[in-house]
């Protein structure tokens, strides 16, 4: 049976322009609220929130609930990984940062072509797989946003994995780039169950195009925009785990609703969510899940994420006209140490940090031309 999992990377800030400023008071509220609604599946990494993700976890959930009582799953930053001798120490790091002797769930975190200097330098299967022998790790797997090649690979050269984190939603069904139905395909091939990241495409599929809502509204005006994309996924066989990736107590509390009454679509409904995706991708300028991958090898210290969703915001908009996007973008580049799009240097560092394989340096330029203008303050 599927269960919904709680997701600790985007949890709420005190400061929104602080990664590791978590509001602890609110993120226990929200562990109380998914607890209380009789789920118990966190899932955290090292690199989460800056590096803080892990000691949130610790602090909201494992100082205030037994043991037994919630299963955990983390994942190995294979971006930071170069030799074999890092393995061990960071293992037992996070072991500390999450206040357990074990980790229900132990993933290699972005197995793709963004993290190859790990995967193929240093033996980070046998090192899960010790450690699982060893007693530190239930159930060993990993994450990907490779294709349905690369992960069909993996999985026939290592059968001792017990699990996948796919980015799987109805937006990324048939992408061609992401692979969502094919990789589903390949983890069913070889027995492996799923679990979903990314069901609502980073929020992109919370706010559709009023074009998109509409058709969803006149077919059915009780069912919420987001719901579609939640029955969606929590109807997929094989799936074991759907995680949500919500940012405050609010969207917990949409979140475990639309799950617990998230029955199947007909074909209808499955019909109109193809509607949708052709909407929604002729919207979308930046394909960006704003996941942050890219933001910490950026020597600019641009917060490419965060400029992306204004840019995104903005396009939507359609207008040349003065926007609160943009005065968003002016507070923005106010504030101390923050690189802005024209600071790029086009080192193409964050290239391949990103799972989207978004051209960032290129993006950028556009953003640049957008948002740094006269309407907004910029003096060329
Ligand atoms: S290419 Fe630009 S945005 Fe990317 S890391 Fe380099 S400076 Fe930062
Ligand atoms: S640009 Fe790519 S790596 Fe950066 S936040 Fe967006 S999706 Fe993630």
């Amino acid at each position: 049976m599927t269960k919904l999992g709680m997701g600790m990377m985007r949890l709420p800030l005190l400061d929104e322009n602080d990664f590791k400023s978590v509001d602890y008071e609110q993120v226990n509220k929200m562990v109380d609220e998914y607890m209380d609604e009789g789920f118990n599946h966190f899932d955290t990494a090292y690199i989460y929130h800056e590096g803080v993700s892990e000691d949130v976890f610790k602090k909201c959930v494992v100082e205030r609930y037994p043991r037994e009582s919630f299963k955990i799953a983390t994942k190995l930053p294979l971006f930071v990984i170069t030799e074999e001798s890092q393995l061990e120490p960071l293992f037992k790091d996070q072991l500390k940062k999450c206040g357990v002797d074990y980790f229900d769930y132990y993933m290699l975190h972005n197995v793709s072509g963004f993290t190859e200097t790990a995967w193929k330098n240093v033996d980070l299967y046998s090192f899960i797989q010790k450690k699982k022998e060893e007693g530190y790790i239930k159930h060993i797997g990993l994450s990907t946003h490779g294709n349905a090649e690369f992960l069909e690979e993996i999985l026939v050269e290592h059968p001792e994995l017990e699990f996948v984190l796919l980015q799987i939603n109805y937006l990324d069904w048939e992408d061609e780039g992401i692979e969502s139905k094919k990789c589903l395909e390949v983890a069913r091939k070889y027995n492996k169950p799923v679990m979903i990241m990314e069901p609502y495409k980073g929020g992109f599929l919370a706010d559709v195009p009023d074009e998109a809502e509409k058709i969803m509204k006149d077919y059915n005006p009780d069912k919420s925009v987001v719901s579609w994309a939640m029955r969606f996924v929590a109807n997929l066989d094989d799936v074991c785990v759907v995680l949500t990736g919500a940012s405050n107590l609010k969207q917990l509390k949409d979140n475990i609703s639309e799950f617990k009454n998230a029955d199947p679509l007909n074909d209808e409904e499955l019909d109109i969510l193809k509607k949708v995706s052709e909407i929604i991708n002729s919207n979308i300028t930046v394909d960006c899940t704003k996941c942050r991958y890219c933001v910490d090898s950026c020597s600019s210290e641009i917060d490419i994420a965060k400029i992306f969703d204004l840019y995104n915001k903005h396009k939507m908009l359609d207008t040349d006209e003065w926007t609160q996007l943009g005065n968003a973008y002016l507070n923005y580049s106010k504030l101390p140490g923050v690189g802005i799009a024209s600071d790029c240097i086009e080192c193409d560092l964050c290239i391949e940090e990103c799972p989207q394989e978004i051209n960032i340096p290129e993006v950028l330029k556009d953003v640049a031309e957008t948002f740094e203008t006269e309407i907004y303050g910029f003096k060329n």
